[in-house]
């Protein structure tokens, strides 16, 4: 990690360079939707691929000399097939959003119908906020969880479908931590004639893994994120049934992407080539197990769970019965500077605002590519505790920051 062709050339981005690796390495990121890639995906991410130029797909580019960006983008769609099991896989989406954008596009016209999660129950900007360019493009209308149970409602939902007749129903969330029945949404779907677009961007490497279930083969669509539980790098995938492969392609490039990202692509070859083995299925496992223990830990601390625990990789804290005066934003800011990166969340039936919410959200796939394991987590868990209990008190952050740099020294970043 020396950049020392960056430390030559240009001193101040090589500081803040390496002010993030200390600061990745010396503090505990779980922030849900982040990871840590190994070394081989940041090698193949830097690479000279950045410099090439690859419109079109593998075999048929409107450039030339693509002999190598043919070679790395095939590698990273033969494995995604292999991982996956769709009929049709396209890499290039330079993020998630991208790939959902790509969906839209080649599915509906403006001012068609999207029913999608709320993004205070755990949906995404790109499901039909009114900030989006989906919520100014398409009528939204929006399911929400259960309020009692914070599960998904999957009987509301059918109901609000019949109701509100969309085109398009998208379910997968970024922050909803338990598993999702896709026949259900997709039985939703077919009584109302709508297609079904599964965003998998959180859970893109507990599905690939198999410890979470897959909706390909059942959604129409399926898209997700590279860079979170699958840890291949930025960036987006989009898979579907060969009937929807040219549309899909064409709606990738050229209809809303110029060139791909080819060093990207070349980082999404290598993690999906190393998600493909025991390891990282062992690893998948670990993160689940961590993500119980952490929910466990907090749970004993006296912390309110949405839905009471978690299935995935992920835990979201619903800070007001437990802590009525502690905002989601106070919490995010005490924690971090006690050396615990997570962010403030909305929660269902939020009664404060996205900017200052009621929630805390978690995430373990960050920790466990360091090699945390369950008491690790329960270590965690109470530093949580400890400082979202006195965010004020700075002897108390001080004995946190000690304890988190024992964890980060047990369990290095990088080395
Ligand atoms: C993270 C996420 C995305 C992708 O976001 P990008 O930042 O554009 O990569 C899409 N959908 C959901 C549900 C997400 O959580």
């Amino acid at each position: 990690m020396e950049h020392e062709h960056v430390r030559a050339a240009d001193p101040a981005v090589a500081d803040a360079l390496e002010g993030e690796i200390d600061r990745q390495r010396e503090s505990l990121q779980m922030i849900a939707s982040e990871n840590h890639v190994s070394r081989a995906v940041l090698d193949a991410q830097s690479s000279v691929l950045t410099n090439k130029y690859a419109e079109g797909y593998p075999g048929s580019r409107y450039y030339g000399g693509c002999r190598y960006a043919d070679d790395v983008e095939q590698l990273a769609i033969d494995r995604a097939t292999e991982l996956f099991g769709a009929e049709h896989v396209n890499v290039q989406p330079h993020s998630g959003t991208q790939a959902n954008q790509a969906v839209y596009f080649a599915m509906l016209e403006p001012g068609d119908k999207v029913l999608s999660l709320d993004l205070t129950h755990g949906g995404h900007l790109s499901h039909g906020h009114p900030a989006n360019f989906t919520g100014q493009l398409y009528e939204v209308d929006q399911y929400e969880v259960d309020a009692e149970t914070g599960r998904l409602d999957y009987e509301g939902l059918a109901e609000h479908a019949a109701e509100f007749e969309p085109d398009i129903i998208v379910s997968g969330y970024s922050a909803y931590p338990r598993e999702v029945d896709w026949e259900r949404i997709q039985a939703a779907a077919d009584e109302v004639d709508a297609l079904h677009l599964a965003d998998i961007a959180h859970i893109t490497g507990l599905v690939a893994a198999g410890v979470h279930p897959s909706p390909v083969g059942i959604a129409d669509f399926v898209t997700g994120s590279t860079h979170k539980t699958i840890r291949a790098g930025r960036g987006g995938i989009v898979m579907c049934d060969e009937e929807y492969a040219s549309d899909i392609d064409a709606a990738v490039f050229p209809g809303g992407q110029g060139g791909p990202l080819m060093h990207n692509v070349a980082g999404k070859a290598v993690g999906f080539g190393e998600a493909l083995t025991d390891e990282f299925e062992q690893y998948s496992k670990q993160t689940v197990a961590n993500a119980k223990a952490l929910g466990e830990a907090l749970v004993d601390q006296g912390f309110e769970l949405v839905s009471g625990g978690t299935d995935n990789h992920l835990v979201l804290v619903d800070l007001r019965p437990s802590h009525p005066d502690t905002t989601g934003g106070d919490a995010e800011v005490a924690l971090e500077e006690a050396g615990i990166v997570l962010n403030g969340n909305t929660v269902p039936g939020e009664t404060r605002s996205a900017f200052d919410p009621s929630g805390i959200r978690a995430g373990t796939p960050g920790l466990t590519t360091r090699g945390f394991d369950e008491d690790d987590m329960a270590v965690v868990g109470e530093c949580i505790a400890r400082v979202v209990d006195a965010p004020d008190d700075e002897d108390v952050k001080a004995e946190v920051r000690e304890t988190v740099a024992d964890l980060c020294a047990a369990n290095p970043l990088y080395e």
